[in-house]
């Protein structure tokens, strides 16, 4: 008889934790369909950025492959021709690849870039079956030609670009909305799922 009111007590202790958190806001979120808040400085996958214009920043320079610590990104240049003009100065990357699995989000390729063309953004999402698929290439990283970041270059000689900085600032990560807001596919995420539209 002992036993058993020891064994209801038992029970009673247990539904109290259980209800004593019934009422708790509750810690998990409706991922992916709500985001949770990114710290204000977070690295995410990368993106090239283009001018207001249209034309791409990235000038081939390769400087973000001598700065990335984890030799993730390849860049091969090629010139520019008044019949075939990609960015404002002489060159532009013919190909730019990131090996995101090879990244460590460290910011230093962002860091170096003379034109803020390549900026890391909030987003994080790259599940995938296999390793291929996260080297990413121009098709997946530069962004559509109507999504100009930032003022047309100025029209000096070489195109040298007015508006350095700007990337930066567009691309705050402060809240979900705003940082999302600011990179290309992230538009895209925030108006096909629920809990980013601000
Ligand atoms: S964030 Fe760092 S590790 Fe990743 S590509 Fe840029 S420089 Fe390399
Ligand atoms: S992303 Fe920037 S640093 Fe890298 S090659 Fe292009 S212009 Fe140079």
């Amino acid at each position: 008889m002992r036993k058993n009111l020891f064994n209801v007590g038992a029970l009673f202790h247990g539904f109290r934790t259980t209800f004593s958190y019934f009422f708790y806001k509750k810690p998990t979120i409706e991922y992916p369909s709500v985001k949770k808040q990114h710290a204000p400085r977070f690295h995410g996958l990368h993106e090239l950025r283009r001018y207001g214009d249209g034309k791409e920043r990235c000038i081939g320079c390769e400087l973000c492959a001598i700065a990335c610590p984890a030799n993730a990104i390849t860049v091969i240049g090629a010139e520019n021709t008044p019949e075939d003009r990609h960015s404002p100065g002489e060159r532009y990357a013919a190909k730019y690849e990131i090996d995101e699995l090879r990244c460590i989000f460290c910011g230093l390729c962002e860091e170096a870039c003379p034109t803020d063309a390549i900026v890391l953004t909030p987003r994080f999402e790259m599940a995938d079956y296999r390793r291929g698929a996260f080297v990413y290439a121009k098709d997946r990283l530069l962004v559509a030609p109507d999504e100009g970041v930032g003022q047309a270059p100025d029209e000096r000689p070489n195109g040298i670009p007015s508006d350095l900085g700007m990337v930066s600032e567009k691309k705050s990560t402060v809240d979900v909305a705003t940082g999302y807001d600011a990179t290309a596919r992230g538009k895209y995420l925030k108006e096909h799922r629920r809990g980013l539209a601000g």
